[in-house]
């Protein structure tokens, strides 16, 4: 794969706040790009982080034609830099392609792209602990065409933004029975704009009385939960690990897979099955829900204090040392820095 480079003259990264770091405040200096015409990818480039030019017809802007990934890049204690599971989001990417009848991108592509756009912007792989350099691949339509039908011409490239480690604050959640995220027949699997663009508005109600985030239910019926937020569900019920089946309507996320596979690991009993809101609502009251929480690779485990249903709200016990959650994210996180279990090959070293 040729890819043309052409170096930033003037590095951001002296103005990075190491204390301060957000999520995707600091962009690094470079972006990788390349073009998809008369049936393949070409002109394979990284060059300096900018903006870009587009015909205001560009389908996307008006039909929404585009994709995206999320993923992490770490640094270990030798300073190397790894990857987490990269060919999942390869995987995953293809999929939400094919949905939105877009153009898949082989495997090696997606992949060497983001080495090499790590290898030129190494330094903004960030030391200290849990921080990292969080990676967005997209794909979008291009074609100046104000009609609906599939674009012939896409770009598909990648960003990257500095991301701190941070600990997630318990948070609260409210059931969401009115509103819907993903129907079943629809694009909730995919990680494409729409699925965003429809959970801003029920997401902003909820704000409004005092919730972080939405635990969505299932569109036709509303009698089972399926994610939260942009994150996929768990719960600890008695002893056991509980989360809802993927499917169509609901995100098959990497930190979703690797949670399950890792629980079998460490015995923690895992059961995937569909769980409903009254069956949340009674063990919440009879003390049998012992946590609850969301799972994703922006905060790895985002717990959750309170569940809101109804005009009542429900409180969690408080997260302790030994929580599952707790320990699966002490867990994931020793993994991702390459401190623990490597023997899982979940990482990708990033050869400089
Ligand atoms: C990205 C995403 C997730 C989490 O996926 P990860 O691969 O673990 O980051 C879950 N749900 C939705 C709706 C998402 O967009």
């Amino acid at each position: 794969m040729d890819i043309n480079i052409t170096k930033s003259q003037n590095s951001k990264i002296s103005e990075v706040d190491y204390e301060n770091l957000g999520f995707c405040k600091y962009y690094s200096d470079h972006m990788f790009l390349c073009d998809y015409n008369n049936g393949s990818w070409k002109n394979f480039r990284i060059k300096p982080f900018e903006d870009l030019s587009l015909s205001p017809a560009c389908t996307t802007l008006h039909y929404g034609q585009t994709i995206f990934e999320g993923l992490k890049a770490y640094r270990d204690n030798d300073g190397k830099i790894l990857i987490f599971r990269p060919e999942k989001n390869s995987e995953r990417f293809n999929k939400s392609a094919e949905r939105m009848c877009m153009p898949t991108i082989p495997e090696n592509i997606f992949i060497n792209s983001i080495e090499e756009l790590l290898k030129v912007d190494h330094n903004w792989v960030p030391e200290g602990e849990e921080n990292s350099l969080y990676i967005r691949p997209i794909s979008f339509a291009l074609d100046p065409y104000i009609g609906i039908r599939p674009a012939d011409n896409y770009t598909f490239m990648i960003i990257c933004g500095m991301a701190g480690g941070y600990y997630s604050e318990p948070v609260n959640v409210k059931i969401e029975t009115k509103y819907t995220r993903a129907v079943t027949g629809g694009v909730g699997f995919s990680k494409t704009a729409a699925n965003y663009a429809a959970a801003l508005y029920p997401a902003v109600i909820a704000q409004k009385d005092g919730y972080h985030q939405l635990i969505w239910t299932d569109g036709k019926s509303h009698e089972f939960v399926e994610e939260s937020g942009t994150m996929n569900l768990f719960f600890v019920i008695e002893n056991k690990l509980v989360t809802p089946p993927l499917g169509d309507t609901v995100l098959d996320g990497v930190t979703r897979d690797s949670i399950i596979q890792l629980s079998k690991l460490l015995k923690i009993d895992v059961e995937v099955r569909k769980v409903s809101v009254s069956e949340v609502i009674s063990t919440l009251q009879n003390g049998s829900m012992k946590e609850a929480f969301g799972a994703g690779t922006a905060a790895t485990i985002a717990p959750i204090k309170l569940i809101g249903y109804k005009n009542k709200n429900y409180n969690l016990p408080q997260i302790t040392e030994n929580s599952i959650s707790n320990t699966l994210l002490n867990k994931l996180n020793d993994i991702k820095f390459g401190r623990d279990m490597k023997e899982l090959n979940w990482l990708k070293t990033i050869s400089l």
